[in-house]
């Protein structure tokens, strides 16, 4: 995998604006999630960077809803323009960011492909990255 960028600032916000929020901290690299939960949700595989949840913080929120898409895992969304602009495991002290949200530049990197496995049959892989059946840290 690539070294993670040493971003230490960023912003971002749903296409509306009613969601938005700044990061003061690293950034991960971006992971390209092919889950059948993100196909749905986002319509199209996820990509993600991911932050410390102490470093996030929400500028504007009218807009922010929290679905529970699993036991372990909620994401949040915005209520009044669907943008999808976050995945929050529980108690894991991080949350995944969706990385078209950033404002440009983001100066990141797309890093990996992670549950190819689940992936749609309609789009090819072809781009030398690293993948991953399933999560990254099941491997
Ligand atoms: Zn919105
Ligand atoms: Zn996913």
């Amino acid at each position: 995998m690539s070294e993670t960028k040493t971003v230490r600032r960023a912003s971002g916000r749903c296409l509306c604006g009613a969601v938005a929020y700044e990061i003061d901290g690293p950034l991960r690299d971006v992971v390209n999630c092919h889950c059948g939960q993100c196909l749905r949700t986002h319509g199209n595989f996820a990509s993600y960077t991911n932050a410390a949840r102490g470093d996030l913080s929400l500028t504007e929120s009218r807009g922010l809803t929290w679905y529970e898409s699993s036991r372990l895992a909620r994401r949040g969304f915005c209520a009044t323009c669907g943008a999808s602009l976050f995945w929050e495991r529980k108690d894991s002290g991080t949350i995944s960011v969706a990385a078209g949200t950033l404002d440009p530049p983001t100066n990141l990197n797309t890093a990996a492909h992670i549950f190819v496995a689940d992936k749609g049959d309609y789009y090819e892989i072809a781009d030398g990255l690293k993948t991953y059946p399933a999560s990254m840290s099941k491997v």
